[in-house]
């Protein structure tokens, strides 16, 4: 018997701060929107999909990305977006979670013509904000009761695509731009989506909160994504960069240094050394563990994702291996969540409970995690009404705790 019963789990309130929209669609929705809009499945039952698309482990990350195919092709839908963005919204208030940051790359579902940047957030922030709408007005939530719900979202370049097939605004984009390297493409579109975000947030009012890069790590250096995250930047707006997830500690120090990435999503190489690359580091060793003495004291949170690491490097196969252990002996800043909901096929809850199964997390390190949900937040409001709402948060917690008799002593 654990010493954190389910119950406990499911009451306390809790945040996911990467979670990707396009991942993490309900599957009878995904069947729902490809029949509704003739869009080719493999198979249009949910266990049929559960076994040839979303399993429960992948050979590798080619595998695991499969089938953000399919999602994307029903997400090139306003209607579909708005659905989505409500029944993700729904389903983490379902399990106990508040506070969440969506994320996907608005590109991968724009077309030339009616599927602009403008139309796809706002279809996305319709969506979230009725869900919100919804819950908060519920009589248990207010002042004295739940804490109410609340999100932000962010906005993903991509770190690469190719001339076809990725989407229709992609393929149009690299068809206009022949007497250029792919590597000056992708770069050209981070800029432009990076420009879009800041004006749709300021003029069309859409919370959107983060800009982040996604995508394959190997052959797409972060540097090449300096000029799109330094627009962000002198807008003010927080970022947060996929980085350590197929590279090293390098990537890692590129994704703070040249992108001021506020937070990391995975960060999952940061320790190991063979991930190390740069000949001119003689100790790598000390190196990588100067970097995470560095990052800790700078406290940039680690979004960390352990089924979604677990499936994506078929080398890792027992948890209890996972970089997480040394992240907490270090005392970094960590947050638990999901990646993919449906990918993954996990929720909040379930990667709180491989958390605490796997490492030796006591009640006041699992509440530290938590916290550092609500803390280290891109929380659209001002930062004074962000400092009440994580009172309140860890009052809420407090009390939870108490409840179940699990209270942090400090240790
Ligand atoms: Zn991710």
């Amino acid at each position: 018997m654990s010493r954190y019963p389910d119950a406990f789990i499911r009451e306390i309130p809790k945040t996911d701060l990467h979670v990707h929209l396009d991942g993490s669609l309900r599957l009878s929705s995904l069947i729902e929107m490809a029949e509704k809009g003739g869009v080719g499945l493999p198979s249009y039952t949910e266990e049929g999909l559960r076994e040839l698309v979303f399993k429960e482990s992948y050979a590798d990350l080619p595998e695991y990305l499969g089938g953000f195919a399919y999602t994307c092709a029903v997400l090139r839908d306003l209607e579909n977006l708005e659905r989505a963005a409500y029944e993700l919204a729904m389903d983490n208030i379902e399990e106990g979670v508040c506070y969440i940051e969506p994320r996907f790359a608005p590109q991968l579902l724009m077309d030339n013509r009616e599927l602009t940047m403008d139309r796809v957030l706002v279809a996305v922030d319709n969506g979230l904000r009725r869900a919100k709408a919804e819950y908060n007005a519920r009589p248990e939530v207010g002042e004295r009761g739940l804490p109410p719900f609340d999100y932000g979202i962010i906005v993903c370049a991509m770190r690469m695509f190719g001339a076809s097939g990725y989407s229709p605004y992609y393929d149009a984009f690299f068809g206009l731009h022949r007497d250029s390297a792919p590597a000056e493409v992708i770069k050209m579109a981070a800029v432009e989506v990076a420009r879009g975000v800041v004006r749709i947030r300021d003029r069309l009012g859409v919370p959107i909160v983060g800009f982040d890069i996604a995508g394959q790590e190997a052959g797409h250096p972060a540097g090449q994504f300096r000029e799109a995250f330094d627009y962000v930047h002198e807008n003010f707006m927080h970022k947060t960069v996929h980085a350590g997830e197929a590279y090293g500690a390098e990537s890692i120090f590129q994704a703070i240094t040249d992108l001021h990435a506020d937070r990391l999503g995975h960060g999952y190489f940061l320790f190991d050394v063979g991930k190390v690359a740069d000949p001119g580091i003689d100790d790598k060793r000390e190196y990588v563990e100067r970097l995470a003495n560095f990052i800790a004291d700078r406290r940039v949170t680690i979004e960390v994702c352990l089924t979604s690491n677990l499936q994506t490097n078929p080398t890792l196969r027992d948890l209890r291996r996972h970089s997480l252990g040394r992240m907490l002996e270090h005392r970094l800043s960590t947050t638990l969540c999901t990646d993919n909901r449906l990918v993954s096929n996990t929720t909040v809850s379930k990667e709180i409970r491989l958390a605490v199964e796997n490492f030796d997390i006591g009640p006041k390190a699992l509440k530290n995690m938590i916290v550092y949900g609500f803390k280290r937040s891109f929380y659209p409001g001002p930062y004074a009404e962000k400092r009440n709402y994580v009172r309140r948060l860890i009052t809420r917690y407090e009390a939870v705790a108490r409840k179940y008799g699990i209270e942090a002593e400090s240790e």
